[in-house]
């Protein structure tokens, strides 16, 4: 930030020489007559006009008329330049000697293109008569001769006639005493081109600030309200060096003429810390936060002073402020791109050319630069651009927010998406584990886990079924209830473990036996079988029995004492017959196998009330 204000400091010194004219040391020479007629000479007016600088304490500086002023005062020939004084506490007064050569009698115009002096008293004597008008920014702007932001005054000229014409000036701030000598329609037609690049400049300002409040009530984003504020503080800031403020705002309060401009400055640059502040979107507790809101308090502060003490005191404290705020701004809008926020580079260039500005305006504050309409419209130009490259950071700003808004809406969406075909799969998967748990469950349901014959619950649901399809079709159904004989003393000499391999090894003779693709070997009680033959007579069921029997008797099991185990079994077959429901059937065959039991066991026996063929 020093280095800035140095380099501030460093140009404005470099223009003192050049732009500012010595107080002394100036060539006395005489003050020709201008020659009202002339355009050429009109043009080159400074070459008539004389002044003389009045400091306090000089004879000069406190007469209030020209009748009042020593006779021997040294009148200075301006040689064709502006008269651009700094901040100085003199009275200056200026003279011109103006004659209408031709025979008609015409106006013309003084006219001084500075509208922000305190005091400025016109006199013009001809033939010992003295029209006087005083007027200034400190006296109603109804004291001026014409409506208009400028000094006007109206010089009227008979044929051949010579007017003396007198200025005193006097002014707090800068004071300077730009002339021309115009002619009515010279004046309009400035005046008309004038209007209408104020007009479009201070239009395009309130177009742009109506323009952010809108934004800022319908997005309710605060940087839109406070780029209204700055366009607003900005354009009264303005309004009020133009001397438009005065002419249309105020024009009754003089000592407001003044106060308004520092007023009007410190407002501006509230508004620039507080839109940068906003737009840059700096943290809270970060040193360029409190640099802001140290400058922030800095600028009510002088708002406050802007009302109390004198102009030529505030508007240096405020200037200096301003150029202040303006440099930090800018260093940290560095800041903040050097750490990627992109926006920042568009609000550093419009700040690049409000630094500008901003020094332009200094100089003018201080009376360095002599043309205050080629400053006015350098101002403009400035504050131009910075304006249209303020609102374009800002839709830069806009586009990376919802650019950052879709990117977030993507992934989510991506993420979504991703985690719904996580969960389907995941989903699926626990369907296909779950079929296979359900098939597994109802095998298991229908079979027994010891030998893998079917067991019990199978046997009641299929029976039921075979039967209706035997007395359908006639065909025949045969049941075979197979139980091993003295079981129970095998588990005793050897153990449960080896009774199971037992029953395990009756189960693998018995499915080797039922070959037929309808038959069905079930294990339905400890040591108790059934065999479902349908199609086959009590006779082949028999024959099948026998076989079985003899399989298992002839077959023996190792024990784990290596003793050679051979079991015996006994069967009991039963065919349905007409009329008979399944448990008839059954009842039928327990009472065969009973029988064979009871008659030595080791054999198949037929229930007695079956058919055999
Ligand atoms: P019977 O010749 O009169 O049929 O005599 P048994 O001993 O075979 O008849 P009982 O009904 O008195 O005994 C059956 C035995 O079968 C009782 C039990 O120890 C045995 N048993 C039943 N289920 C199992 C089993 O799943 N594993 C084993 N190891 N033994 C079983
Ligand atoms: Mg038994
Ligand atoms: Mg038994």
């Amino acid at each position: 930030m020093s280095s800035v204000l140095r380099l501030i400091a460093i140009i404005s010194l470099s223009l003192i020489p050049a732009l500012a004219l010595p107080d002394t040391g100036s060539v006395l020479a005489g003050c020709p007559t201008l020659e009202a007629t002339d355009s050429a000479a009109r043009a080159s007016l400074m070459q008539y006009v004389c002044y003389y600088s009045a400091p306090p304490g000089a004879p000069g500086h406190d007469a209030t008329a020209p009748d009042q002023l020593p006779v021997d005062i040294e009148w200075k020939p301006a040689h064709g330049r502006d008269l651009v004084f700094s901040h100085t506490s003199s009275v200056y007064w200026v003279h011109l000697d103006v004659r209408n050569s031709g025979t008609e009698r015409a106006v013309w115009y003084l006219k001084l293109n500075y509208p922000l002096l305190d005091e400025v008293t016109f006199w013009q004597t001809a033939n010992d008569t003295t029209e006087t008008i005083a007027t200034g920014d400190q006296r109603p702007f109804a004291s001026r001769a014409v409506d208009y932001r400028y000094f006007l005054l109206p010089v009227t000229l008979d044929g051949g006639e010579t007017r003396s014409l007198t200025l005193r000036v006097h002014s707090n701030g800068a004071l300077n005493v730009p002339l021309s000598f115009e002619t009515a329609a010279e004046v309009i037609s400035g005046s008309n081109h004038l209007t209408l690049t104020h007009g479009l400049f201070y239009g395009a300002l309130l177009v742009f600030a109506v323009f952010n409040l809108l934004l800022f009530f319908s997005s309710g984003t605060g940087y839109y309200f406070y780029n209204a504020f700055y366009l607003a503080a900005l354009g009264l800031f303005l309004f009020a060096m133009g001397g438009f403020a005065n002419q249309y705002f105020w024009p009754d309060n003089a000592s407001f003429a003044n106060t308004s401009i520092p007023l009007s400055l410190s407002l501006c640059a509230l508004a620039m810390i507080l839109f940068g502040r906003s737009f840059l979107e700096i943290d809270k507790g970060t040193i360029p936060e409190t640099v802001l809101k140290g400058q922030a308090w800095f600028c009510i502060g002088f708002l406050a002073l802007a009302l109390i003490l004198p102009y030529n005191k505030t508007i240096l404290l405020n200037t200096v402020l301003a150029l202040t705020v303006i440099s930090s701004l800018f260093m940290i809008a560095a800041i903040r791109w050097q750490q990627g926020y992109q926006p920042a580079m568009w609000y550093l260039l419009a700040w690049l050319i409000m630094l500008v500005g901003g020094l332009i305006y200094a100089l003018a504050a201080f009376g360095y630069l002599t043309d205050f309409l080629a400053r006015e419209a350098l101002m403009q130009s400035a504050v131009g651009g910075q304006v249209i490259l303020l609102n374009y950071a800002m839709v830069q700003r806009w586009r990376l927010l919802s650019q950052k808004l879709l990117d977030v809406e993507h992934s989510a969406r991506t993420e979504l998406e991703f985690k719904v075909h996580e969960r389907t799969a995941q989903l699926r998967n626990t369907m296909r584990e779950l079929e296979k748990a359900n098939r597994k469950l109802s095998t298991m349901s229908l079979n027994d886990a010891l030998t893998g014959l079917h067991n019990r619950r199978h046997l009641d649901n299929i029976f039921p079924e075979l039967c209706a399809e035997a007395r359908r079709t006639g065909h025949p159904l045969t049941l075979a209830l197979v139980d091993a004989d003295h079981f129970k003393n095998i588990n005793d000499t050897w153990g449960h473990g080896f009774g199971d391999t037992c029953l395990q090894f009756i189960a693998e003779i018995l499915t080797r036996h039922v070959k037929r693709p309808r038959d069905v070997a079930i294990r339905f009680g400890g040591e108790e079988f059934a065999l479902l033959l349908p199609g086959t007579s009590a006779t082949g069921a028999r024959k099948v029995c026998s076989a079985l029997l003899a399989d298992i008797a002839n077959t023996p099991v190792l024990a784990p004492d290596g003793t050679e185990v051979r079991m015996t079994l006994s069967a009991g077959i039963a065919s349905l017959a007409p009329g008979e429901d399944q448990s008839q059937l059954f009842e039928r065959a327990d009472e065969a196998l009973y029988r064979a039991k009871s008659e030595g066991r080791n054999r198949a026996l037929l229930s007695e009330t079956s058919e055999v063929e």
